[in-house]
């Protein structure tokens, strides 16, 4: 078996998420469209094809992995929880390991997220999440509440839900008559701050705007949903967390809830276990995905306080209850998963660890923000993001069909590093057991990847 054997009975049979499938079949006599790599094998950071070449993930698989790919560690946890059971309904019927599982998520997130509600992927949790603040106001006696207040350049997922609350128009604008209206308030992205203004001045000036829309608006709104510190689909932009600070006050004052989106963000991608920590502000709701597995299986999780539950709690004939289910909620093996990672995570003290790799990788790139090319370089934790420019001068950026990225990735490719940029912001997101040595591989393959992008 060979790559290209794999790649011609995929494109047979196989429709890829997030694709233009045509990319993939042009690619052998086309400069401009993305190949298909078929993975083989993979160890720690590493991914390997099926004729022996590596590749650096240094995007972590999508955010997913933290402790690298088949770590010993977590591959047993699942054979031995596979042994035992593998997985049973949550309706009527409980198991040790969700029960566990459920206990730790309690006592790691902010003080006041008292319930864990389970469901199978991040898109899943955001609608949980939305529908679970709409009928509590609901069973309140709340009924026009029906709204969400959402932020610019925001991303939550692809279900009908999920991609309403968002507003990444290349997801979302095909979809457009199908979803819900929402409230969209320019957000805090500090990109676009002035030239010597601080990411909190900025932050600050610009929740003026979300306090304005909540005293207009509140009486008709559910929750307020954000992702708290980075927009991390909308090209890794990122605020200070005094944002989080205004935002949790002003929700309360206006008796609305909020949902934090730490589905990309959690588990120790912006430097404390979860962003929210950095505002030290407890949400109503906080959904997670993702890193909650280690990258292993689909599971995610909506915390919320007890108040809130307490909301739906009554005799069964009233109709209270929240009936929302998905077949595989609180899957055993992924449930088996989380635990052994987050357990992990706290017995290597790894968030704690990571802080030297968030500042090998700070000045891995340090210079890259005098390229003419290059607008800013940021960083929030273990995320990096490099955005290009095409005059920097006058902040002109490049026309979407001048894909800069794509270069940067078919460049890195071909040096052995998976970087799939979001556009022409080219990043770092890698998984918690990156060394220091990948580290600069992964930089010097980027940063030549960005010298032939920018040239002609
Ligand atoms: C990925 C992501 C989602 C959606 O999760 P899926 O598992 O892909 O459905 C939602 N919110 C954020 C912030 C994400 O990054």
């Amino acid at each position: 078996m060979n790559n290209s054997s794999i790649v011609m009975r995929d494109l047979k049979v196989l429709w890829h998420p997030c694709s233009q499938m045509k990319d993939y079949a042009l690619h052998s006599n086309s400069q401009d469209t993305l190949p298909l790599i078929p993975i083989k094998s993979a160890n720690g950071v590493w991914l390997e094809d099926f004729e022996g070449k590596r590749y650096l993930d240094a995007i972590s698989s999508w955010w997913v992995n933290l402790l690298g790919h088949t770590n010993p560690i977590i591959n047993q946890a699942i054979k031995d929880q596979l042994e035992t059971l593998e997985h049973v309904m949550l309706g009527g019927l409980t198991h040790e390991t969700a029960v566990s599982l459920a206990e730790k998520l309690v006592s790691i997130t902010p003080p006041g997220l008292d319930k864990c509600f389970y469901a199978d992927n991040g898109s899943s949790a955001i609608e949980v999440a939305l529908k679970m603040s709409f009928h509590y106001w609901q069973n309140q006696g709340q009924i026009q509440k029906t709204k969400f207040i959402t932020l610019e350049n925001s991303y939550h997922g692809e279900t009908l839900g999920a991609l309403a609350v968002g507003d990444v128009a290349l997801y979302k604008n095909t979809y457009a008559p199908l979803l819900m209206e929402t409230i969209t308030v320019p957000g805090p992205d500090c990109y676009f701050r002035q030239e010597n203004e601080s990411w909190e001045d900025y932050s600050i000036r610009r929740f003026a705007v979300m306090e304005k829309t909540l005293e207009q608006h509140a009486d008709s709104v559910c929750a307020v949903i954000i992702e708290p510190l980075v927009q991390c689909a909308g090209n890794m932009r990122m605020y200070h967390p005094v944002y989080l600070k205004l935002l949790k006050k002003a929700c309360l004052h206006y008796n609305v809830h909020l949902i934090a989106d730490e589905i990309a963000v959690g588990f120790g991608r912006t430097g404390t276990l979860f962003a929210c920590e950095q505002g030290n502000i407890t949400p109503d709701f906080m959904c997670l995905s993702k890193g909650l597995t280690g990258g292993y299986l689909p599971l995610s999780a909506v915390m919320t306080t007890d108040g809130i539950y307490q909301a739906f709690y009554d005799d069964y004939q009233k109709l209270t209850g929240f009936l929302h289910s998905h077949s595989y909620t609180g899957n055993a093996l992924a449930c088996r998963a989380a635990l052994t990672t987050i357990e992990i995570l706290q017995q290597q003290n790894v968030i704690t660890n990571n802080q030297q790799l968030a500042n090998l990788m700070s000045n891995a790139t340090a210079e890259f923000a005098l390229h003419p090319n290059i607008a800013e370089v940021r960083q929030t934790g273990m995320i990096v993001a490099i955005e290009l420019i095409k005059n920097k001068q006058k902040r002109e950026a490049y026309p979407w069909q001048q894909r800069r990225g794509l270069k940067v990735y078919q460049h890195a490719l071909s040096q052995g590093v998976l970087l799939r940029p979001l556009g022409n912001v080219i990043y770092f997101m890698p998984p918690y057991v990156i060394n220091e040595s990948e580290i600069a591989l992964m930089a010097e393959v980027a940063w030549q990847g960005i010298q032939l992008a920018v040239r002609e």
